[in-house]
């Protein structure tokens, strides 16, 4: 007989048969796993069972059937909790009562169901309030039951259930369900029965239906939703935790807390979290009641706290990570109800790697391992600067402060319920959810929002569990904060803020500000972070180059790790106002003597900018590529052209015959130089073949620049890089041309440079004649935009606004190429092009500068491709450290 459930004695038998720890936790699911593992310590756990997920499964593949068995092995593992805690299931003289919890095996906070104090009747409250001298807590016990199950097992509405204790509340003159006299709650018991009238007094059936709930909501909505936003696969199934229940509520000598072994967003080494005396789990996590710090507690219970404090520590030896734990002290005894890794900032995740490797407990390479390039992403997140903050306050539009649950600043305009926010949020809006507190249900506007506030709650509230994990700024529990659903408003004082207009939340301060303030880009020199990268840059082989085209972007790019430069886009320092009427004038001359002129007003423009790039990364590769764009893109429109002959003509005050002659011979090469798709026209290398002067020009410039650089003590090293090659004629022709102006240069000088030509690889033909290329090129660059677009044959300025994302939706392609590379397609011209390359050049630099070199996916692919590096723009260079560190480690 298959065995289906295990007691938390049995952990070691579960893990000698699952064969490993992982394979224990999708057995047993995280919390099962851990509670039994604890157990196994010596902590001190309330004794319990475990329902398996494979129960799960084969629950739901029977179409809503318990394995046979099951209910058997659920008996025994009772009996065997009853031995262990001396203590009756359904016994009114002696009664054991039991909690069932949902457990999967990767945490799915608050989307799965839970049932407490399975096992009380009528007969069985009666006799526990004798018992435990207690009658208030066994009917409040008995009131929260039935109201559990009806809203968890029989999905009934919560709001009738609210109804009657607000009615009792304000019968019996009181604030809190709390404070209700035993009476009214037997009141309660009552009329919750009758709202309930399909919840069973057998203690036995109680606990099989509670059971079969838990089982059910793997397959419901929240839970599927969840899944779906965090990629967890949907055929794990959960597994169902039944554990006695201890109480927090059993007077004043008891209380309740959640607690996290360091702290979840600064990553700060002390123990952070809250409790409440006289309360159940789920009043801290609900935030209804205001919680106490848990540093309170060292006062409040020191036993308690030292022994919580050292239980802390062994199980943070023990998972050697960080811990998120639920605690109970029942009548001054100290027990765990659940331990797992806890969810942390990116800003934690960081600190608290590096602080665990100072403290022996984890490798360097295991602490690389545990930060993601998603988190290293979020350091370069926009902050508010100190200045805006500043000023916004004094100008009097600071609404509140609240918790500070989630770093990082946004701004959105407030929408009051999740489906507006995704409404808004598709519309292209910025969007701020505003909730008085946020449930399972809302996640999908949470993800949709900028950031989160909300009216209640702690630190660790639903909104702020989720908000953490997803990245998304949030401020939490701000008290004064009013929020009228009805009206769609909210409200500080007089301070009215409708639906649709702007706020701005700091999330690392906690504070809501009115109206939008300028964001900018935090300090990546954080302390914790430089240490990570600098560990992760021992284990990458890949190098980091960037993507810069100033020498202000070089020195930011240089200040994030990068070893140099990839990729110079020259057009760009065409686009500037000054230089433009030039540009134009060289692409229009009809004469070479005319160009000539043109080129002769930006040449020393150029050597300015390049020298400046030069001396920034002096010693390092600075990739440099000739003009690349379509001539379109400097030229002005047909329309405007026109407009402007038209008005001249008009104009008749004055004589404009001279000008009109400009404007219509313009008009005549713009109408030649029209393309139908200029992105695989008159561009790349063609223009240099068709204007030699251009490159000739540009080539002077670098040159020029690299003998300023070098007379003023650098180590100038350019790469000189053609773009968009097909055939290694179109190289010999133009590095021809780079080599004699190089050897001008350098006689007129005096001086010696070091420098490279070579291409870019942005063509299949390019890539399958990667070999004879190679006898010119010194170098190749992938420029993975245009070699996607090539490849795919699909235009990369319309695709993704006809039908990509479509693509991409309904799963015919499994990403955007333009964001993530195809490995298949371009991954195999790459494969082709560096083998041919290589073959004909051993040794020769690879890299790619698309903007793939920034996507962690496509840095792990050119790892594997043996490249040499990737470039991205600066800020993306610590991602791709961290990716090119991973690749190398997931490698190994
Ligand atoms: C490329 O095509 O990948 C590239 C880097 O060049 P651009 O984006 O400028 O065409
Ligand atoms: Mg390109």
């Amino acid at each position: 007989m298959k065995k289906w459930v295990y007691t938390f004695d049995e952990v070691s038998e579960a893990e000698a048969l699952a064969g490993d720890w992982d394979s224990v936790r999708g057995l047993l699911g995280g919390k099962g796993a851990n509670l039994a593992d604890m157990t196994r310590l010596g902590v001190p756990v309330p004794p319990g069972f475990t329902v398996t997920t494979e129960a799960c499964n084969a629950y739901t593949d029977a179409g809503l059937s318990v394995p046979e068995g099951m209910w058997d092995q659920v008996r025994g593992a009772l009996d065997h909790v009853e031995e262990k805690t001396g203590k009756t299931f359904g016994d009114p003289d002696n009664p054991l009562l039991v909690s069932c919890r949902s457990g999967a095996k990767f945490s799915m906070p608050g989307m799965m169901d839970t049932v407490l104090d399975i096992g009380l009747n009528h007969e069985v409250a009666a006799s526990l309030a004798e018992i435990s001298g207690d009658p208030h807590f066994a009917y409040d016990s008995y009131r929260r039951l039935i109201q559990m199950y009806g809203s968890v097992v029989l999905g009934n509405p919560d709001e009738p259930y609210e109804e009657i204790l607000e009615e009792f509340r304000t019968k019996t003159g009181v604030a809190t369900d709390a404070e209700l006299p035993t009476d009214a709650l037997k009141d309660i018991v009552e009329r919750f029965l009758k709202i309930t009238p399909r919840f069973p007094s057998d203690p036995t059936e109680q606990l099989k239906l509670a059971v079969e709930a838990v089982f059910k909501s793997w397959s419901g909505k929240r839970a599927v939703d969840y899944r779906n936003a965090s990629n967890i696969p949907h055929d794990l199934g959960t597994a169902v935790n039944v554990q006695t229940m201890v109480f927090g509520n059993l007077g004043e000598d008891c209380l309740t807390g959640v607690a996290m072994s360091r702290h979840g967003a600064t990553g700060e080494n002390h123990i952070e979290g809250d409790y409440l005396f006289n309360a159940q789990g789920e009043d801290v996590v609900a935030g209804i009641r205001a919680t106490i710090h848990i540093g309170e507690m060292a006062n409040d219970m020191p036993k308690a706290y030292e022994e919580l404090l050292e239980i802390s520590d062994q199980l943070e030896n023990h998972y050697r990570d960080m811990q998120d734990m639920e605690f109970t002290v029942e009548n001054g005894k100290l027990w765990l109800l659940q331990t797992r890794d806890g969810k942390r900032t990116a800003q934690a995740a960081v600190r608290i790697a590096v602080e665990m490797v100072d403290q022996g407990l984890i490798s360097k390479e295991e602490a690389v391992m545990r930060v993601t390039p998603d988190q290293i992403d979020f350091f370069l997140h926009p902050q508010f600067t100190v200045e805006s903050r500043k000023a916004a306050k004094a100008a009097g539009n600071l609404l509140a402060e609240g918790l500070n649950v989630s770093p990082g600043a946004a701004v959105g305009v407030v929408a009051f319920d999740a489906d507006k926010a995704v409404e808004w949020a598709e519309a292209g809006k910025k969007v701020m959810l505003v909730r008085p507190e946020t449930k399972p249900d809302d996640v999908h506007g949470m993800l949709a929002a900028e950031g989160i506030v909300t009216s209640r709650g702690g630190r660790t509230s639903h909104a702020a569990l989720v908000a953490r994990q997803f990245g998304k700024p949030a401020v939490v529990g701000i008290a004064e904060l009013d929020i009228d659903l009805e009206g769609r408003t909210m409200s500080v004082e007089d301070r009215v803020i409708k639906e649709g207009e702007f706020v701005s939340i700091e999330g690392t301060s906690g504070e809501v500000f009115v109206g939008q303030l300028p964001t900018v880009v935090p300090d990546i020199n954080d302390r914790w972070l430089s240490t990570l990268l600098g560990w992760a840059d021992e284990f990458r082989r890949l190098k980091v180059l960037a993507n810069a085209d100033y020498p202000t972007d070089a020195i930011r790019a240089k200040d994030y790790g990068a070893e140099g430069i990839g990729l110079c886009r020259t057009e760009h320092m065409f686009f500037e106002a000054e230089r433009l009427p030039s540009v134009q004038k060289m692409i229009l001359a009809d004469t070479t003597e005319d160009r000539q002129a043109a080129l002769d007003v930006l040449l020393p423009m150029q050597r300015e900018d390049f020298r400046g790039l030069f001396e920034a990364m002096s010693g390092m590769p600075v990739i440099i590529r000739m003009i690349d764009p379509p001539l379109h893109e400097f030229l002005p429109g047909q329309d405007e052209l026109e407009h402007e002959l038209h008005d001249l003509e008009e104009d008749t005050a004055v004589e404009h015959g001279a000008e009109i002659a400009e404007v219509e011979r313009k008009l005549g090469r713009v109408d030649d130089l029209h393309e139908e798709n200029p992105m695989l026209g008159f561009r790349g290398v063609r223009l240099g073949i068709l204007m030699p002067e251009i490159p000739k020009m540009q080539a002077r410039a670098i040159i020029e620049a690299a003998c300023d650089a070098k007379e003023n003590g650098f180590d100038p090293k350019p790469e000189i890089m053609i773009p968009l090659s097909i055939h290694v004629k179109e190289l010999e022709r133009v590095k021809g041309l780079v080599v004699d102006v190089a050897k001008e240069v350098t006689k007129e000088r005096g001086i010696e440079v070091y420098y490279q030509v070579g291409t870019m690889v942005e063509t299949p033909r390019a890539a399958m004649t990667a070999g004879p290329l190679a006898r010119e090129a010194e170098f190749f660059s992938f420029g993975t935009n245009d070699l996607t677009q090539t490849t795919f044959a699909i235009s990369r300025d319309d695709a993704e606004k006809s039908f990509l994302i479509q693509y991409v939706e309904q799963g015919i392609l499994p990403v955007n190429p333009f964001q993530t590379l195809d490995r298949l397609g371009v991954g195999g011209l790459i494969k082709i092009a560096v083998e041919g390359g290589r073959t004909q050049r051993p040794g020769m630099e690879i890299g790619i500068c698309g903007e793939h070199g920034g996507d962690p996916d496509s840095v792990a692919l050119c790892h594997e491709l043996g490249l040499d590096y990737v470039s991205c723009s600066p800020f993306r260079v610590p991602v791709a450290r961290l990716a090119a560190a991973h690749a190398a480690i997931d490698q190994k």
